[in-house]
């Protein structure tokens, strides 16, 4: 047989430390997420429905209720995590084992790419950075012991979620977040078959700015037609989580950086969130019930 030549050699050198690189990289994200009990991604089929409203809510509910919660914003385009839970210009801190997520309200750990960047980096600069910034986010941050770690995607069908469903395959489920105007169009329908085509499972709908609830008076008005949501799960063989009225609250609490589910608790948006919240937990304790091993009956 034939000596290898110099650059033969070169080259299986080369692919031996990509190979050696790749497995430690898949390790260090193992050891990272096996510390994460849930993984729940909350999607859109587009922007302003208030997915990253309903993300940092559930995120601030369960953490209310003493759960261990991680917020990562991967919306590295439009991230408006940080400013939603009161973060605009903190920075991460870094130590040895990694970088540390930002601490939020309530406890929540907090990472978005905005934690990383100077203020007001130009959206052409963010477009390269978005694959491996996302990798990173599961891999180099120091998450530590969560019970849930809440993913807030950017809204459509990029690459993001093909992202993290790679390197997510044991996540937990998808949240869609929709508006009744948005409902008779496929843009949801969209969302909800590409989740399932990245066999991500579907945890269910929420349909939010569902009707207008007077701050005055109680009264109920309907801007868009609301229950579509509902049959729109129905249809599409989803579960449906609940339904959010339009709550001057949440835009208020949104513009102070506090999650209105925890600050206006008696607010017709909160009452209404509970709903979702309590479907999301029940989803998460019969899935964990599910896949829990079974213990060896002996005969
Ligand atoms: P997305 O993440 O889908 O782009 P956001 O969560 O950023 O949307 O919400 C878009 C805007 O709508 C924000 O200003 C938010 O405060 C407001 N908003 C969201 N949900 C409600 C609601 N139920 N009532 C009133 N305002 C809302």
């Amino acid at each position: 047989m034939s000596e290898m030549t110099d650059e033969q050699k070169l080259r299986l050198e080369r692919n031996r430390h990509l190979i050696e690189k790749q497995n430690e990289d898949k390790q260090k994200l193992q050891m990272r997420m096996n510390k994460i009990k849930h993984k729940i991604a909350v999607i859109s089929g587009k922007g302003g429905v208030g997915k990253s409203t309903v993300t940092i809510n559930l995120a601030a509910a369960f953490a209310q209720k003493g759960y261990a919660v991680g917020v990562l914003d991967a919306d590295i385009h439009g991230p408006s995590v940080p400013r939603l839970l009161g973060l605009t210009g903190r920075q991460v801190k870094m130590g040895p084992p990694g970088v540390f997520p930002v601490p939020g309200p309530l406890g929540i750990r907090v990472i978005s790419i905005d934690f990383f960047l100077p203020e007001e980096v130009p959206t052409i600069w963010r477009g390269p950075l978005k694959m491996g910034a996302i990798r990173q986010f599961l891999e180099d941050i120091v998450w530590g012991d969560l019970d849930m770690l809440f993913i807030d995607l950017p809204p459509g069908t990029g690459d993001e979620p093909l992202t993290i469903a790679q390197l997510l395959p044991e996540m937990d489920g998808v949240i869609v977040v929709t508006m009744p105007s948005e409902l008779s169009s496929t843009i949801v329908k969209k969302a909800i078959t590409f989740a399932l085509r990245l066999k991500m499972p579907i945890i269910g709908v929420v349909e939010n700015m569902s009707g207008f609830v007077c701050p005055h008076c109680s009264t109920r008005t309907e801007i868009f037609r609301s229950g579509g949501g509902r049959k729109m799960a129905e249809d599409s063989g989803v579960s449906f989580l609940g339904s959010i009225p339009i709550d001057s609250t949440v835009g208020v609490d949104a513009d102070q950086g506090k999650p209105f589910a925890v600050t206006h608790p008696e607010s017709a948006a909160a009452k209404a969130f509970s709903e979702v919240v309590a479907n999301v937990d029940s989803y998460l304790k019969e899935r964990e019930q599910r896949l829990k091993p079974k213990p060896d009956v002996k005969p």
